[in-house]
């Protein structure tokens, strides 16, 4: 049956992927997006479809819908861009979960919260079980972001618990892949655009800060896999790709898959960065029956590809 699923953030890198699978799927979409770090060139290509609405509005405002399912994403993921305006970072996070868990109230639709691995800042648990309950700054500059998404956790369990509302709740880790923006800020698109570039790729610190990537592709199959579980499950779930690499062996990689002949050069690590990060995934093997199936070397060549075409197409018309 088609459902009728607002997806806020949805002209952001991983909401026009979700929108488009939604649509592929046989849904109706409604793209909710004050349009800060997204853009429509991320979803123009579904304006055309009669069932894809795109509504500008900010989630920290109440919005009246009728819906059956949200994904709640409205929310910069960039360091740079969610300190900005950590005030407003904070707003979305915590207003925006306040509005979005009112509708779902109001309508009895599902609300799936894209939380984040930041929520366990600089972890001292590895890898990080969803039992961990985080090593975070709250007065540091990755506060607006982290305490937000924390509150927002919290929100979302207190809405289940007080108002019965149908919660689910993912924990996404370090995510890449064509929709980026190509100033994001972040470092897989920082370093292809770099490499395309032939300019310095900016490694911060010395290097050997871990992440661990999951291409946007997997991440969508799981954002939908969970979705779809019965009322039991509220999650938290951890959803990330757990092959663990260090920020040089990432540069390292780009710059042999590009070819590119840019250097590297270190910068000042900006304080707080997590120090390690790799998601236990047992939870949702069990629960959803995902797992990631695109590694970082095949996921990356086909986010060089999207920033080749995007950059070659820039050029062309400078
Ligand atoms: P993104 O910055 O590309 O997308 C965020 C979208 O939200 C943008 O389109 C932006 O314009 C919109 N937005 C921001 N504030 C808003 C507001 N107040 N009202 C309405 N729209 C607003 O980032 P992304 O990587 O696509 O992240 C999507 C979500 O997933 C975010 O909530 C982020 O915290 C979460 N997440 C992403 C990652 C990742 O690695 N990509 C990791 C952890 C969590
Ligand atoms: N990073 C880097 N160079 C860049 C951008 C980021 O070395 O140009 C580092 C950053 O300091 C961090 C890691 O890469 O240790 C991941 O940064 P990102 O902003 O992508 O995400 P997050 O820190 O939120 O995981």
């Amino acid at each position: 049956m088609m459902k009728k699923i607002l997806v806020t953030g949805g002209a952001g890198f991983l909401g026009s992927h979700l929108c488009e699978k939604l649509l592929q799927e046989g849904n109706e979409v409604i793209c909710m997006d004050n349009f800060f770090t997204g853009s429509k060139r991320n979803v123009i290509k579904l304006l055309d479809n009669p069932y894809f609405e795109l509504f500008r509005h900010d989630i920290t405002e109440p919005a009246n819908l009728e819906v059956d399912e949200i994904y709640n994403l409205a929310c910069p993921a960039s360091p740079i861009h969610y300190q900005y305006d950590p005030i407003k970072t904070v707003q979305t996070s915590v207003m925006g979960a306040i509005n979005m868990l009112g509708l779902a109230k109001r309508t009895g639709a599902k609300v799936l919260q894209a939380s984040t691995s930041e929520v366990y800042g600089d972890p001292s648990v590895h890898p990080q079980p969803e039992t961990y309950w985080g090593n975070v700054n709250p007065i540091g500059i990755r506060s607006c972001y982290d305490e937000g998404k924390r509150c927002a956790e919290t929100l979302f369990f207190d809405y289940h618990r007080q108002n019965g509302v149908r919660i689910k709740v993912v924990r996404i880790f370090n995510t890449y892949g064509p929709n980026m923006h190509p100033n994001d800020g972040r470092v897989v698109s920082n370093f292809i655009v770099q490499a395309l570039k032939g300019k310095d790729i900016t490694i911060y610190g010395s290097g050997s800060q871990t992440r661990s990537f999951c291409y946007c592709d997997d991440l969508i199959r799981g954002f939908m896999a969970m979705m779809a579980t019965g009322d039991e499950v509220t999650g938290p779930i951890n959803i990330g790709n757990p092959g663990e690499f260090t920020i040089k062996q990432l540069a390292e990689l780009v710059i042999e898959l590009t070819g590119s002949k840019s250097k590297l050069v270190y910068e000042p690590l900006p304080s707080d960065d997590p120090t390690q990060r790799k998601p236990l995934i047992d939870k949702a093997r069990e629960i959803l029956g995902w797992e990631p199936t695109i590694p970082l070397r095949e996921g990356l060549i086909r986010t060089i590809a999207y920033f080749d075409d995007l950059l070659k197409n820039e050029n062309s018309l400078s």
